[in-house]
């Protein structure tokens, strides 16, 4: 048994039930696990361990996928604006541009620490790169056949 099984199984680690509420904590930038602590130390470097559950967060490999993440969002959100902008009003592009490019490096750079926390959250619940895939007890009885 693994360490850190006794401190789920006394309550005291309320785990996610799915991966949805495990990528939620994450979305919200908070420990995937317990949700009782910060994910980052800094913008996009996630701390080494979380002082509440003690999890150890250094096998993340969350690489470029929360950009590809934010990059995917941010062009959703925009191009209706870009379609709209282009059709109902007589902008030169020069404006447009100063509308859009703005708004798109806002959108960027507030979603990547988001998506970074949902990548790790991700990892986290499939047990991936050297993280335990642990279950609440109650969601891992339900699994059963
Ligand atoms: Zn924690």
């Amino acid at each position: 048994m693994p360490a850190h099984e006794p401190r789920a199984a006394s309550g005291r680690i309320a785990l996610p039930l799915t991966a949805w509420a495990a990528i939620g904590r994450g979305l919200l930038c908070r420990c995937p696990r317990c949700d009782q602590a910060k994910l980052f130390l800094r913008f996009l470097k996630p701390i080494p361990a979380c002082p509440h559950c003690g999890q150890d967060w250094t096998h993340q490999r969350a690489d470029d996928f929360p950009a590809y993440i934010a990059i995917f969002v941010t062009g959703h959100i925009l191009a209706p604006i870009i379609i709209a902008l282009a059709r109902d009003t007589a902008l030169s592009v020069t404006a447009m541009l100063a509308i859009i490019m703005p708004l798109a490096i806002v959108l960027m750079i507030g979603l990547l620490q988001p998506a970074k926390g949902a990548t790790i959250a991700l990892q986290w619940w499939f047990g991936m790169h050297g993280f335990v895939k642990e279950r609440p007890v109650q969601a891992a009885a339900n699994a059963e056949p």
